[in-house]
């Protein structure tokens, strides 16, 4: 039997593993020197002056909003193409989600439909406190756009580069603060670098940051400068907000630390990957990613999309042709108001019209940096038959 090649996965050295069994025979398991150590080695890769390392990055866009002050009767926007995180945290926090459409080339939020949706929701007196754009596959979004906006409507940003550390915007890292408030990395194990679970909040705001690493350990502070009233002693905390326990263990640190080392070598990789699928997939019925000249992409995904009108087959039944040739390929993603949950909220088939012909489309192909060429080949002959009229 052969086994499937997944869309993505790991890559764990040697020195990985030594990382983390250091950590195991040292003294501390969590809250050790070790999530400092990697907090400051991604803030000196991206620039940025503080960075909170948390447990996942599901519970940086929680803490995110929350240090946004995000709260019942508040609005977030994000987009409809992501993973049902980004938009799940607003809703955490007891405000309202929206979602902007999608561009037709990055497939991230749309600038044009932004502008628009911002101008009828100032009319109505209904506008976001927080938009939340997505780097799509690690592609960023027109920052620059999204920020000229934020200044005018006056709503904050936290991007979500989930998928995106290692890339670029304008020649500097994605991550580096510059058109946002906050940024969130991801490091489940399909992303770029992995600490297991784990995820990470960039910012050059000291306010925020503080806020964060109250927010991510209980709202629990042992410094006396923000406590309340002088300490009982020196075994005396306070708790001065309504924190959780989001931390990121020691021995998840030490692999995040030990794969930055490797970071650099992981996107270069992606890229050399993606371009052989550039050539190899030229003469089939897809359209492969297209990349804006501004950006280098983290690629953690490899989106193609079908051009069903030249396939004899549906999307569906290339994707399960695929699937039957061994090929593990994977759909990102459902647009999320199409969820159940969200179509509970109200929202209905139509909200944004190019995330769903996005979604009838798309197909992400296997994309990760010890994908083989001859693993390459077999992916592109079962997506040659699957796809043959
Ligand atoms: C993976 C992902 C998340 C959630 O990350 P976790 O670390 O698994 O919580 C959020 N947003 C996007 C776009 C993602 O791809």
């Amino acid at each position: 039997m052969t086994t499937m090649i997944p869309y993505g996965r790991q890559d764990i050295s040697d020195i990985d593993i030594q990382a983390v069994v250091d950590v195991l025979r040292s003294d501390y398991l969590t809250q050790g020197p070790a999530v400092p150590a990697f907090e400051k080695s991604v803030a000196d890769y991206c620039g940025t002056q503080h960075s909170v390392a948390v447990n996942s990055a599901t519970s940086v866009l929680h803490i995110a909003c929350l240090a946004l002050d995000v709260g019942p009767g508040d609005l977030v926007w994000t987009t409809p193409i992501t993973f049902v995180a980004s938009a799940n945290c607003a809703l955490y926090c007891g405000a309202s989600i929206d979602f902007v459409d999608i561009d037709q080339r990055t497939y991230n939020m749309s600038v044009e439909r932004l502008a628009e949706k911002l101008a009828y929701a100032e009319k109505i007196g209904n506008l976001p406190k927080v938009v939340i754009p997505v780097h799509l596959c690690g592609q960023p979004c027109d920052m620059v756009g999204i920020q000229v906006l934020s200044q005018q409507y006056g709503f904050k940003i936290i991007e979500d580069a989930s998928h995106a550390i290692g890339g670029k915007y304008r020649g500097e890292p994605i991550g580096n603060g510059r058109y946002s408030d906050i940024t969130v990395f991801s490091f489940h194990p399909v992303k770029i670098i992995t600490t297991g679970e784990g995820g990470m909040a960039m910012t050059n705001d000291a306010q925020l940051a503080k806020r964060m690493q109250l927010l991510r350990s209980h709202g629990i502070t042992r410094d006396v400068t923000e406590m309340t009233h002088a300490p009982d002693g020196p075994w005396y905390y306070q708790q001065i907000d309504l924190g959780y326990n989001y931390r990121m263990t020691d021995l998840q640190a030490a692999l995040g630390l030990s794969q930055m080392q490797r970071l650099d070598e992981f996107v270069a990789k992606r890229h050399i990957i993606a371009k052989r699928y550039d050539q190899l997939l030229a003469g089939l019925p897809v359209i492969t990613p297209w990349q804006h000249a501004d950006s280098y992409s983290g690629l953690h995904l490899y989106v193609i999309r079908l051009q069903l009108e030249k396939i004899g087959n549906t999307h569906r039944q290339v994707f399960e042709g695929m699937h039957e040739a061994g090929i593990g390929v994977n759909l990102h993603y459902i647009p999320v108001y199409r969820q159940p949950y969200y179509e509970g909220l109200g929202f209905k088939v139509g909200h944004c019209p190019e995330a769903e012909q996005y979604y009838a489309e798309a197909i992400s192909l296997p994309m990760y940096p010890g994908l083989t060429e001859m693993q390459q080949d077999k992916v592109i002959k079962a997506l040659c038959q699957a796809t043959a009229k």
